[in-house]
């Protein structure tokens, strides 16, 4: 016998712990759900950063704020005030122990972990039924945050891959007060290279080595460089590693995620949860999950993500062909970018929460040619595309 529930959240991660905690504002209205979730255990396994007003209540203890930025290229720097939107850091470990809370006064609301999702759930007369590790269970509504089995290669225009350590220095050899949020590596034809530094006191930071690239990268594959970052960085001082994080993060997604049907969402990083050109995924979700939320108590119905203006994803999708087409030149564009734009325009356009007037300013701090160039390749590509599309219609008609 399958047990039965209103919403079966596939993953208790970033968007599925998001969601049941948006839920816990509907009260009584909030559908019997349960959350299945493969991992035994949650760990700090990452740091969540982004820009919020400092005004707004988090519901989560935030670890640390910046109000100056650092945005580094070529031997030049420029400093960035991030006026009333600072930088925040949360860490994974205090984001999840806020949802397990939440949870837990949720008496609609079962959280299931070491269990996994088996295979893709079937619907039947009104009802999807999900084979997990233990036992099947039905519902009327599914909502899948689970990430595709691997990366798939070609999936993204572009991949975000990095590799970070936490580190705890003997020394004091940092400066809390300021973060680097960009500081390009020597230009490289294969990809954009930059060190992102995150100190929270003057002897401990999370420093990863990121880069932008068409190939995803693994751990292996970015350690070298970073143990080489990081010896820079400390200069002499002896320093322990606390914990490390890697992700790998799609920058403009290739294919819209398939909708099964309008009981069903596909949702989270690999469905449109990360804003194309930055990656950053945080906020977006956030929104995700309070939009759907109230959708599951009014309607019984999931939404997912909304996808961004049609002005926005054209941007995005030049930014992302200038980057992949010319990455040599990526520290000088984003180095021009913050060093002509003002930064809270910057910052409203890489957070998703730009807009008209901010996209203007984006464009006007960027070199203009390699943007015009990849705006009309774009369009060549889309032209033939379309002409393929539609010789093959004429020879499937004939
Ligand atoms: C190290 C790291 C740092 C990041 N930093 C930032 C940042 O600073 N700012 C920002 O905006 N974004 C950041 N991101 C991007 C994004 O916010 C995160 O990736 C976020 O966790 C995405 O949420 P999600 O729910 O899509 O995926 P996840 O949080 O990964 O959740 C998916 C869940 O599904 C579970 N799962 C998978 N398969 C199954 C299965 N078959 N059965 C059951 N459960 C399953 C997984 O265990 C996981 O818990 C970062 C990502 C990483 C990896």
């Amino acid at each position: 016998m399958s047990e039965t529930f209103d919403l079966v959240i596939l993953g208790g991660g970033c968007a599925g712990l998001g969601l049941s905690m948006a839920l816990e504002a509907h009260g009584a209205q909030t559908p019997r759900t349960l959350v299945v979730e493969s991992r035994e255990m949650y760990q700090n396994d990452r740091t969540w950063c982004f820009w919020s007003d400092e005004t707004q209540v988090l519901p989560y203890k935030i670890q640390h704020r910046w109000h100056t930025m650092r945005v580094s290229n070529g031997g030049r720097s420029v400093a960035l005030h991030c006026g009333s939107t600072p930088y925040h850091m949360l860490a994974g470990e205090h984001f999840y122990a806020t949802a397990l809370a939440s949870i837990d006064r949720q008496p609609n609301i079962t959280l299931r972990m070491g269990t996994s999702v088996n295979s893709e759930p079937s619907f039947a007369a009104g009802v999807w039924t999900v084979d997990t590790s233990a036992g099947s269970v039905t519902a009327r509504a599914v909502v899948d945050t689970r990430p595709p089995r691997s990366v798939e290669m070609g999936g993204a225009t572009l991949w975000q891959s990095f590799y970070g350590w936490e580190i705890e220095c003997a020394a004091a050899v940092f400066d809390a007060t300021s973060l680097d949020l960009m500081n390009f590596l020597d230009p490289d034809p294969r990809h954009v290279p930059f060190v992102y530094v995150l100190p929270v006191s003057p002897t401990r930071a999370l420093i990863e080595l990121t880069v932008f690239g068409a190939q995803p990268l693994g751990r292996s594959e970015l350690s070298s460089q970073l143990e080489a970052v990081v010896a820079k960085l400390v200069g002499g001082s002896l320093f322990k590693t606390i914990r490390s994080e890697h992700g790998i993060l799609p920058m403009g997604l290739r294919d819209a995620p398939r909708a099964l049907h309008s009981s069903y969402a596909r949702v989270g990083i690999m469905a449109g949860g990360a804003r194309p050109s930055t990656g950053y995924a945080f906020q977006r979700i956030e929104s995700w999950a309070h939009e759907c939320a109230s959708s599951l108590a009014r309607h019984g119905r999931p939404t997912p993500h909304r996808p961004d203006p049609l002005p926005l994803r054209l941007m995005d999708r030049i930014f992302l062909e200038v980057l992949r087409t010319h990455p040599v030149r990526g520290g000088a564009i984003f180095f021009s970018l913050f060093g002509r734009a003002q930064p809270a325009r910057v910052i409203r356009f890489l957070s998703g929460r730009g807009g008209v007037l901010d996209s203007f300013a984006v464009i006007a701090a960027v070199p203009f040619t390699p943007f015009i160039r990849a705006a009309l390749h774009l369009m060549w590509r889309a032209g033939r595309v379309d002409r393929v599309d539609s010789v093959d219609s004429v020879e499937k008609v004939a």
